[in-house]
């Protein structure tokens, strides 16, 4: 599996920036998949070196995190993926955060919502879908079981784990949903939102 990840920077927040990962069976797979398109769809795009974006998924609703979604889908053709109870609050500026970060965030036109257990195929990668609230009640992790590969959106970070005390974050939920992560094995590596990846093992010893 290739996972390739860009930092892309958000609005004019100094030092703010947020992965977009970009993910392929392996180097010589046409197909992809883009998690997370939080801004500059030409960096995006220039990175995808001539491969074909098959699902563009985002995590959860917020601003810092799909800022050039819009964008990428009307350039790519590509289906837009989210979880059911984040399609609902995307437009809502304060809702998705845009306001708080002083962003102007385009909505696409059309999302395919997903829910807890659903699977995102393309040739050589199935990620199933994790519905992880807490942070948003629509916040997904996505898993490639075979491949023991997490991407925890704002759910798990490096050391911690995301704010629970935005719109629509839940505490409970958010320590029912670090629970479930916890089932998972010791060695998949963690791909965050923020920040470096990780080890499921390396963040359960630390909590
Ligand atoms: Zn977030
Ligand atoms: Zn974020």
């Amino acid at each position: 599996m290739q996972v390739q990840t860009l930092t892309l920077p958000i609005g004019n927040i100094p030092g703010f920036v947020t992965n977009c990962y970009i993910i392929a069976a392996d180097e010589d797979s046409r197909a992809c998949v883009v998690i997370d398109p939080a801004s500059r769809c030409d960096r995006i795009e220039s990175a995808l070196r001539g491969r074909v974006v098959e699902a563009i998924v985002m995590t959860h609703r917020h601003g810092d995190h799909i800022g050039a979604l819009a964008q990428l889908a009307k350039n790519t053709g590509a289906p837009v993926y989210a979880h059911a109870l984040d399609v609902e609050g995307l437009e809502d500026e304060k809702a998705n955060g845009a306001l708080a970060l002083g962003l102007n965030i385009e909505i696409p036109a059309q999302i395919t919502s997903v829910v807890d257990a659903d699977i995102i195929s393309i040739e050589g990668l199935n990620l199933t879908v994790l519905h992880t609230p807490g942070h948003t009640i629509g916040s997904i992790c996505l898993h490639e079981e075979a491949q023991g590969v997490l991407f925890s959106g704002d759910t798990l970070f490096r050391d911690t784990y995301g704010r629970t005390d935005l719109p629509t974050g839940n505490p409970r939920q958010m320590r029912e949903s670090l629970s479930k992560l916890a089932l998972l094995p010791a060695n998949t590596v963690v791909y965050p939102g923020h920040d470096q990846p990780t080890t499921i093992g390396r963040e359960c010893n630390r909590r």
